[in-house]
């Protein structure tokens, strides 16, 4: 293996969340955002299993992510979500990609490109913001440039979508209200006789909000396993499938009073074994995790000591026998033991996507059974 530290994804348990919630969905498709090399998993695999699993679309944010899938073979249809620049028009094309217009500017642009070559439509989903004011255009113009955007004629409308800001808790009254404004728009007799698939619903409205479902749900940390709140009976199936695993490279006594890593910010009160894990904050284990986390060895919990480095930090591991080589848990089980994501997201005082993001390419993805996957 290229390096002592993997992510390691359960695709059994991964496949089990798609199937989960496209029975809860029934009759609504699903599309699965995979962006952020999905959200650390690994993005052609998880395309992959997606595919398998029976996934209608992928999402991601940027074209370059797009481009990956398309390379490995992936077929079924791929929407880009964030905002495009001139340069990247042609490549959506190439690629056969979907893409979002949100824009009269935007949508200019690209009939620019049209007007010169006139061969296959650009395939655009209009996006509307209901409330994130992130991007998209305003419910009050919306027809308007959906009308723009058929006089164009270099577009194929496939579909039309929004944004939910703050569906992540149940019965929250701002979701209520973009779910409202996004079907009152929809009323509007122009889209309402138009062929396209409209969506709306994150993981959040996915889980708690079935009138925000339309003909398609977009949830991602949901189908890794991943719902900040109790999630419905429909949904118990989905688990997470996302450990992080090392071995311990180096073993040694420390004598009482001696500091340990940079800054000598923890000072051994006894005489202790001590192991160093080949991980640090240049593979994504946060350092804010120094002397407050904690790792599995031998299915016991130990403290992290000292501060976390680039590449290494240290565990205490009193009295126990540790021997250079044990498998050591950062996330995941071991034994009757478990470190929740969650909980390092809690330490980090932030959320576990953004946990998740920030493990990165130095870490290879390996599958349950620890066989190495192609990036
Ligand atoms: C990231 C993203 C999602 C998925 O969000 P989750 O909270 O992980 O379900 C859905 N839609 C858009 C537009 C996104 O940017």
């Amino acid at each position: 293996m290229s390096h002592p530290s993997y992510v390691e994804i359960d695709f059994i348990q991964f496949k089990k969340n798609i199937t989960n919630i496209k029975k809860y969905l029934q009759e609504v498709s699903l599309c699965l955002p995979v962006k952020a090399n999905a959200y650390g998993h690994g993005l052609v695999p998880i395309g992959k299993a997606a595919v398998e699993a029976g996934v209608d679309y992928l999402a991601v944010a940027h074209l370059q992510e797009g481009v990956l899938l398309r390379k490995a073979k992936i077929e079924i249809p791929i929407l880009v979500l964030g905002a495009f620049h001139e340069d990247q028009i042609e490549d959506f094309r190439k690629f056969n990609l979907e893409f979002s217009i949100s824009s009269e500017f935007k949508a200019n642009l690209v009939a620019a490109k049209w007007g010169k070559r006139r061969n296959k439509k650009y395939r655009v989903h209009l996006e509307v913001d209901t409330g994130m004011q992130r991007t998209g255009v305003r419910p009050s113009t919306a027809a308007s440039l959906f009308t723009h955007l058929k006089n164009l004629q270099c577009f194929e409308i496939c579909g039309i979508y929004s944004h939910l800001a703050t569906a992540d808790s149940p019965l929250d009254g701002f979701a209520i209200y973009q779910i409202e404004q996004f079907r009152h728009l929809l009323e509007d007799p122009i889209f309402a006789k138009e062929r396209m698939i409209r969506h709306l619903a994150n993981s959040g409205g996915t889980a708690y909000f079935p009138s925000s479902h339309f003909d398609m749900v977009r949830p991602s940390l949901l189908a890794f396993g991943y719902l900040s709140k109790d999630r419905p009976e429909g949904l118990k199936e989905v688990a997470p499938c996302f450990s992080l695993k090392s071995k311990v490279s180096y073993f040694k006594v420390v004598e009482a009073g001696q500091g340990i890593s940079y800054g000598h910010t923890y000072i051994t009160k006894k005489r202790t074994r001590v192991v160093t894990v080949p991980i640090g904050y240049g593979d994504g284990y946060r350092r804010c995790l120094s002397n407050r986390g904690s790792v599995l060895i031998r299915g016991h919990r130990f403290p992290i000591v000292g501060m976390v480095c680039m590449d290494q930090f240290m565990v205490d591991v009193g009295d126990m026998e540790v021997r250079v080589g044990d498998e050591v848990v950062l996330i995941g089980r071991q034994g009757g033991n478990e470190i929740l994501l969650q909980e390092i997201a809690d330490l980090c005082d932030t959320t576990p996507y953004e946990i998740l993001c920030g493990f990165n390419e130095r870490l290879p993805r390996v599958e349950g059974k620890k066989k190495e996957l192609t990036p």
